[in-house]
Formats: structure tokens, C-alpha cells, sequence
């Protein structure tokens, strides 16, 4: 077993490891040490971010204390999907720190020339693979659909934008004819998320990660490509509710007419909406026309915390409670995606709320991801001056998994092989 020593940057780009300190993590405000097992080796596709303002925390190798690291800035992990961090970096913020843009920030060490982070793998389905990208193949991709569908405006905004510009994991799938497709309907929102990253208000310091689509596309055009992606790919998605855009379920009616098109054509895969679940009545409408699975997102399964990230209009907590429960109901598959703050996820709190949550709604998996947010900021915002007694994220799904047997974890959202076949065997792999 071992402790991987504490990173720090010279402000210009450069990490160096500090072996006078062991690295620490951080649960909610506090610094923590990190169990030994808890660590594991950067996986393929993370990258490190310096911190600007911050001076990083770790354990003094000699005495045991905790102390600043005084030599630079404080560094953190961006881990890749399928994989969630159990805690973040831990770190000191000076007065005048800047607000850090839309990442997530997981502790991180050096041990025998190799980057370390607390996480683990949460999900085997390789979709998002970095290795998995071919750029060649992506380019050719996403010609041969650009001109195939000349006089679309959705194939070309997920192409030029998404697919060639955000270098969005989805849109690059769809440029190569596999797994899911994303299909991002709705130029505005019902709410007004703190961390939205597809819309940040004037006067925020932090910009969004991409530009919110401008236009609402038609059925037509929806129907034009999914058709064809659900009856060529390998386990097959269209998925409504992206990055790139604001609430579908305001767009219900079009993506109603797109589900009863689609499946005058082809039965195979599956049709999902990623959602805030603000719309029960919409979300119906849905179900009854052939949607087969939803996801809800959502920061924390207590209504005030949630109400304070999410900022809503018109719409209150319970509304995506029923959104789950109808889908559930309607035979559905329902997952939530689950923004995880190490130290408010874990907090025996939100575990009790969750509980409820889940026997309330029938939920049937949990895609534990990475918040991508300035821990600080997300605090100060949300009025979270305390946050609980924290049991560990690792223990949290432990608990988790003992009461609910059949709730499943992941971090994608499943195919309708997985839905309806083995879920731990059929999926990309
Ligand atoms: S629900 Fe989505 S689009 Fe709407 S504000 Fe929140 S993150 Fe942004």
C-alpha cells in the first residue's frame, strides 16, 4: 500500500510533486486523508488542472499533520467517464481566487512516476472511451453525414459544433454510426441552474461550456437521422436532452410527433430524454407515444438543496418525482443522474433523503457522476455553510446496494439490450 505525495503547479503550466507531503482529499469543507485503497492510477483520458489561488493541503510526511503546501498552486484531476471520484482536491482558496470554470476537481498524487485519484470505475460500458476515438474516422463521419443531410439544421449543429468543435463523446458516436446519438431539441430552459453548462448569466465571472442551440428543430428533421442510426448501430440510442441545449420536455409536442414517426419505422433501440423531469404531464404524453427510458438530473435528493442549485420556474421538487414515477409506471427505464459533491452526497442527510427518493419513485439505476463545478463557489451559492457527517461515497453505494438489490450503477445511460437482456453483459464492451 502507499501514499501518493501531494502536487503543486509554478503557475505557468508545470507539476511537480512535493515529497515533504502526502496527498490529501477533500469531503464538503474539510480536508481528509484518503484510505490507501482508495486510489487508483489517472485512467486514459483525464487530464490535471492548476489552481489558480489555491494553495493545495496535504500531510506532512514526517509528522503526520496536516499543512499548505507553500512551493505553488494547488492542482486537481479530471477524471473520464465511467468513473467517479470519491474525493475532491483538497485545497486552500486566497481571497482573491478566481471562480473555477465548469470541471470537476478530484484530488490527485504522484506515486512511482504515475498520476493517482481517489475513484473508481462505476460503469464497464467502453462508449466513452479515449482510446476509443479514431479522428480520421470521426472526419469522415461527419462529412459523409453533412452531406447526406444536406438541408438539416440538427445533423449540421451536432457535426460542425458538437461533434467538430465541443468534441462531444455523443455527437463523435453519432459520426461513426454507434451506440447513442444525441438529439438536442430546446433553445430555452425552466430553470436556471447554478452551474448550467449551457447558459451563464452576464454577470458570472465562469463562462458555459458551449453556446446554447439557437433554433427548434422539426420532427422531420429529428426523424431523419435517428431512423437510421436505431436500425445500423451497435446497441442502438437516440437520446432527447443534451449539453448543448435547455429543458426538452418544453418541446414535448415535437418529440412526441418524432416518437410516433420513429416507430412507424423501426422497433429497435431505445428512445431516452435527459431531463430536468419538470413536466409530469408532458413526460405522459412521452410514454404514451413510445418513450422507453428517462434520466432526471439533479444535484441532491433533498428539495431545498435541489431547489437552490436548480433555481426552477414553474416547477417545484416533486414534479420529477412523478416524472420518474410515471415513466416507472408506464414500464419504463428510469435513472437518475446523480452529481456527486464528496462530503454532501455522502452525508448521512442526503442518504436518508435519497432512501426515500428511491422507494418513492421505483427508481431502477443511479449514474453517479462527476460534478463539474467550482466546489467553493457551489457551497457559497447553494447556503451550505454546514455539510453533515460524511460516511464516504464508496460506503454510501455499499448501504445503497445492500437495501436496494435490484437498483443498478453506472454512468450511461443503458441500451434496450441491457434494459431487457443481462444488464451486467450487454452493453459496449
Ligand atoms: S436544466 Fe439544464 S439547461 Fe436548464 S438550467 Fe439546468 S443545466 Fe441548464
Amino acid at each position: 500500500m502507499f501514499s501518493p505525495f501531494l502536487l503543486y503547479s509554478d503557475g505557468r503550466g508545470n507539476i511537480f510533486e512535493d515529497v515533504s507531503l502526502y496527498a490529501a482529499g477533500r469531503s464538503g469543507w474539510d480536508a481528509v486523508p484518503v484510505d490507501e485503497e482508495d486510489w487508483i492510477l489517472l485512467p486514459e483520458g483525464g487530464s490535471l488542472y492548476e489552481l489558480p489561488g489555491r494553495r493545495g493541503i496535504g500531510i506532512d510526511v514526517r509528522t503526520g499533520n496536516m499543512r499548505l503546501c507553500e512551493k505553488g498552486w494547488a492542482v486537481a484531476a479530471f477524471i473520464p467517464p465511467a468513473h467517479t471520484g470519491l474525493y475532491l482536491a483538497a485545497y486552500e482558496t486566497e481571497k482573491d481566487a478566481p471562480t473555477l470554470p465548469l470541471f470537476c476537481y478530484t484530488a490527485t498524487g504522484w506515486h512511482e512516476d504515475r498520476f493517482y485519484v481517489p475513484a473508481l470505475r462505476i460503469e464497464q460500458d467502453i462508449r466513452q472511451e479515449a482510446l476509443g476515438y479514431n479522428e480520421q474516422n470521426i472526419k469522415k463521419g461527419a462529412s459523409h453525414l453533412l452531406k447526406s443531410y444536406p438541408h438539416n439544421r440538427l445533423v449540421k449543429h451536432l457535426m460542425e459544433n458538437c461533434c467538430m468543435t465541443y468534441h462531444c463523446p455523443a455527437a463523435r458516436n453519432f459520426s461513426l454510426g454507434r451506440w447513442e446519438c444525441p438529439v438536442p431539441v430546446s433553445p430555452a430552459c425552466n430553470a436556471n441552474c447554478i452551474g448550467c453548462i449551457s447558459f451563464q448569466p452576464q454577470e458570472e465571472t465562469i463562462h458555459s461550456t458551449q453556446d446554447r442551440l439557437s433554433f427548434r428543430p422539426s420532427s422531420e428533421e429529428i426523424v431523419e437521422f435517428t431512423v437510421p442510426h436505431l436500425q445500423t448501430a451497435a446497441y442502438p440510442i437516440v437520446s432527447f436532452g443534451q449539453g448543448c441545449e435547455g429543458e426538452p420536455l418544453l418541446m414535448w409536442e415535437i418529440i412526441r410527433e418524432a416518437i410516433l414517426e420513429i416507430r412507424k419505422h423501426t422497433a429497435r433501440g431505445s428512445i431516452n430524454i435527459n431531463t430536468n423531469g419538470s413536466r409530469p404531464e408532458a413526460v405522459h404524453a412521452l410514454c404514451e407515444a413510445g418513450l422507453n427510458s428517462i434520466r432526471v438530473s439533479m444535484n441532491s435528493a433533498r428539495k431545498h438543496l435541489y431547489e437552490a442549485y436548480y433555481r426552477p420556474n414553474n416547477y417545484v421538487f416533486e414534479d420529477i418525482i412523478e416524472s420518474l414515477r410515471i415513466v416507472r409506471q408506464a414500464g419504463g427505464w428510469t435513472s437518475i443522474n446523480y452529481f456527486v459533491f464528496p462530503g454532501m452526497t455522502d452525508s448521512i442527510e442526503e442518504y436518508e433523503a435519497l432512501r426515500k427518493f428511491i422507494q418513492a419513485t421505483g427508481l431502477r439505476m443511479i449514474q453517479w457522476r462527476n460534478f463539474n463545478i467550482d466546489p467553493d463557489w457551489y457551497l457559497g451559492k447553494t447556503g451550505s455553510a454546514e455539510t453533515g457527517t460524511a460516511m464516504g461515497v464508496k460506503n454510501l453505494m455499499d448501504l445503497l446496494k445492500t437495501e436496494f438489490p435490484l437498483l443498478k450503477f453506472g454512468y450511461f445511460n443503458p441500451p434496450m439490450e441491457r434494459i431487457r437482456g443481462n444488464f451486467e453483459k450487454d452493453f459496449a464492451s
